[in-house]
């Protein structure tokens, strides 16, 4: 869906190139980086000689699939700084993430590194409509986790008043964002759905209480639906953005007001999808693993990274006028795909359809397990307060309407399971989203 707003562009040059002129210039840094990488990172060395590569074979981006891979394993087994290519003199900055699999991973950026990343965030913010008059509250955590850093870092670029407030305490927030005349909000789209909901507990109408125009939210799968769900929540437009520590944090790509998918900033990154299970590069517009190539990076470049994210790319140029690449928006992670009794299920798939359904709220928890040899998965769905007080036959009626839409979208049964209002656990950061017993 188009729309009619004005597209703010921060670096025309580097977003809106000819495709001919982005694919030299990725070529040319591809080469690059991969000499750079074969001088000086001795694991990634012994991985490409194993393959009987050069790095003199790599003559540009049509090369790329003859590259090994790197994966998140490498990070750990090279813990903390054993896939660094720059001397450590040379680092300033170390950004990290827990992961999803306890031991964390940490990256080390250079000063072009933090450059960089600061200039992709402040594309990302321009792409949003953010101007130095504009006030932007980061309510992403500041810490390892890239985001809060990230969010700062761009704003600041561009010059715009930055209210570096971090995760949690939500009134604060709401009263900071009320009386300094807050115009945009960077933070999860899980705490930015709470900060909608408690600005309405709190008996304020955002149109006329609050300034607040656009946000930029990511760090964590959401849907479309969800996305709706803030902007009329917050009276916003509710932008995706999406990166990752390995590659830079947030910033490697984002959505325009156009909000049909998100550019990646192709002369930093090379993106590919593959299929995961045989590695092979996919074709444009088909789903698959998003795989990342590092092309300015200096501190701790990543050949060919599988982020284990699935997306799908399109190459069609965009009406705000960039060119670039965009991806859509990540429907799961190859490791967070649920099976249950054998059905491939993503937990975005249950948010789509709770969104769209009058009564309950976008809070709700998978509980996983298995029974008598067979798995189970109950959805935890919170009620709104009106649900609340409602008839019992008309709180079964919604219930079951959810199970029918679920089974219809997902191909299974679930149980479903209404629960009072605000009992789910708020995140302000990073939503957890599924319990599963099977795996403890
Ligand atoms: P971290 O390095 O801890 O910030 O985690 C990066 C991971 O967060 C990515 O690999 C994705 O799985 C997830 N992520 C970040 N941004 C988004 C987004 N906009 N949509 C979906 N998942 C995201
Ligand atoms: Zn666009």
């Amino acid at each position: 869906m188009g729309n009619d707003r004005e597209h703010r562009i921060f670096n025309p040059r580097m977003e809106c190139m000819s495709r001919d002129e982005r694919a030299q210039l990725q070529s040319e840094r591809l080469v690059q980086t991969v000499r750079y990488e074969y001088d000086h990172v001795p694991v990634y060395r012994a991985r490409m000689d194993a393959k009987c590569i050069r790095p003199e074979d790599i003559h540009g981006i049509e090369d790329l699939k003859y590259l090994p891979f790197m994966e998140k394993t490498d990070l750990r087994d090279q813990w903390p700084f054993g896939l660094l290519a720059a001397p450590k003199r040379d680092i300033v900055r170390i950004q990290g993430s827990s992961g999803t699999t306890g031991h964390p991973i940490v990256s080390g950026y250079t000063r072009n590194d933090v450059d960089v990343w600061s200039e992709m965030m402040a594309r990302t913010l321009t792409a949003a409509g953010c101007t130095p008059d504009d006030i932007v509250q980061v309510a992403y955590g500041f810490g390892l986790f890239t985001g809060g850093f990230g969010a700062y870092q761009g704003a600041d670029k561009i010059g715009a008043m930055v209210l570096p407030m971090s995760s949690g305490n939500t009134q604060r927030q709401i009263l900071m964002m009320k009386d300094l005349g807050v115009t945009m909000l960077c933070c999860t789209p899980s705490y930015a759905a709470y900060l909608g909901e408690t600005v309405r507990d709190m008996g304020l109408d955002p149109n006329v209480d609050l300034k607040l125009k656009a946000g930029c939210f990511g760090a964590e799968p959401w849907t479309e639906e969800m996305r709706v769900h803030i902007e009329e929540l917050l009276g916003i437009d509710a932008c995706d953005i999406y990166g990752l520590t390995e590659i830079a944090g947030p910033g490697v790509s984002f959505a325009c007001l156009e909000k049909d998918g998100m550019h990646i900033n192709e002369d930093h990154v090379i993106a590919e999808i593959i299929n995961p299970a045989t590695g092979e590069p996919l074709p444009y517009g088909e789903s698959g693993e998003l795989v990342f190539t590092t092309i300015t990076k200096t501190g701790m470049p990543m050949l060919r990274y599988r982020t284990h994210d699935i997306c799908s790319l399109n190459p069609e140029p965009c009406a705000c006028g960039r060119t670039t690449v965009r991806m859509t928006r990540i429907t799961g992670r190859t490791d967070d795909m649920l099976i249950i009794r054998g059905v491939n299920v993503f937990p975005s798939q249950i948010e789509s359809v709770l969104v769209g359904i009058k009564g309950v709220a976008p809070h709700y928890m998978l509980v996983v397990d298995r029974v008598n040899s067979s798995d189970t998965m109950e959805v935890q769905v919170e009620m709104t307060e009106e649900m609340f007080s409602d008839t019992i036959s008309h709180i079964e009626q919604v219930r079951k309407n959810i199970t029918d839409q679920i089974k219809s979208v997902v191909g299974i049964a679930t149980n479903v399971k209404l629960v009072a209002p605000k009992s789910i656990p708020r995140s302000e950061g990073k939503a957890k989203r599924v319990i599963d017993h099977r795996k403890l």
